[in-house]
């Protein structure tokens, strides 16, 4: 069920407990800002959600409350996670989906990374 995106943050959220090690993820990076680990359930042969440390529920939360130096160090991880994994030369697809349209299942912002195949269209058709 997707979220509503005005909803004040939920601790008890899954990105929540993988940040506190409550529960295992396969890490890809990690820093002071940010955490980088493989999905789940990937839907391309490259998929990497990259989660802020701090307490947000989405894009439209962080970049309305976060600090400059959060947001700074978030997409700056954000494009090291690419960079590492080799994707800027093939290509890649950066995802956020927010809300209830946006079809956001987990309330702690998250991007999605896609990679290793053309991706198609950008929307479903
Ligand atoms: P969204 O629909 O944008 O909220 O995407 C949520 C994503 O989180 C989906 O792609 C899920 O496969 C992924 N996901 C859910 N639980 C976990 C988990 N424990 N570890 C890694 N990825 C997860």
């Amino acid at each position: 069920m997707p979220i509503d995106a005005t909803q004040p943050y939920e601790p008890n959220n899954i990105f929540a407990k993988i940040l506190r090690g409550e529960i295992p993820n396969k890490t890809v990076y990690e820093d002071e800002f940010a955490l980088a680990f493989h999905d789940i359930n990937p839907q391309a042969p490259h998929h990497i959600l990259v989660i802020p440390k701090g307490a947000y529920v989405s894009w439209d939360d962080f970049s309305a409350r976060a600090p400059d130096a959060e947001i700074a160090g978030f997409i700056r991880a954000v494009g090291h996670v690419a960079r590492e994994a080799g994707l800027v030369a093939p290509g890649y697809r950066l995802l956020a989906n927010v809300g209830q349209h946006g079809g956001q299942e987990v309330p702690h912002l998250h991007v999605h990374l896609f990679a290793g195949q053309p991706l198609g269209p950008m929307l479903a058709r």
